[in-house]
């Protein structure tokens, strides 16, 4: 019998983008079965708990219409992402590559993780030409100063965001073009 091949796409996804949604429906393809991987990342500082990016990134995976939804499944970790990555059974850990700004860090991850466990191959997906300038960072500064981000997430992480800001819960942490 072969074994089914799984993937795990980890990251903050706070809040989750079109970037990220888009490297979801392709990484699903590469492999039997996904796990997002939501680090629970409280040094980051998130804007929203990890449950609630949890139940966010439920609700978008729900609403793919090419019955991926069923081999995708959204959970939270907050350890080693190796140790993680083994307890899910994954062979292949995805991330997605941006430009410039992401090669170093993410250069550095794999490179520290194949130490870890050289079994587990690190995989780069390079976003796509219409989400490369994505991020979750500059969604939540638009978000916080009232710009709209409908461009840059789904309309039902739009009202999540609207949500945090009108209700004056949380602070932008820094202005778009500020120094
Ligand atoms: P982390 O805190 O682990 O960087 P993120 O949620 O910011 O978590 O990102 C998760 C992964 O998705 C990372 O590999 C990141 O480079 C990638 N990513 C973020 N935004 C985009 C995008 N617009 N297009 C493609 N990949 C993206």
């Amino acid at each position: 019998m072969i074994t089914p091949r799984v993937g795990i796409y980890p990251g903050t996804f706070d809040p989750i983008t079109n970037g990220h949604l888009d490297i979801i429906r392709r990484a699903a393809r590469l492999v039997d079965r996904l796990v997002i991987g939501v680090a629970r990342n409280d040094g980051k500082g998130p804007l929203f708990p990890t449950d609630e990016r949890v139940e966010i990134v439920r609700d978008e995976v729900a609403h793919f219409e090419n019955g991926d939804a069923e081999r995708i499944e959204v959970r939270p970790f907050d350890t080693l992402l190796m140790q993680f990555a083994q307890s899910v059974g994954a062979s292949v850990i995805i991330r997605g590559l941006r430009a410039v700004s992401d090669f170093e860090y993410e250069f550095q991850m794999a490179g520290m993780n194949a130490r870890l466990n050289p079994d587990i191959e690190t995989v780069f997906l390079m976003a796509s030409d219409r989400y490369q300038f994505i991020s979750s960072r500059f969604v939540k500064e638009i978000g916080a100063l009232g710009g709209d981000v409908s461009h840059f997430v789904s309309p039902r992480v739009a009202i999540r965001l609207l949500d945090r800001f009108a209700n004056g819960r949380a602070k932008p942490r820094r202005r778009v073009g500020a120094s």
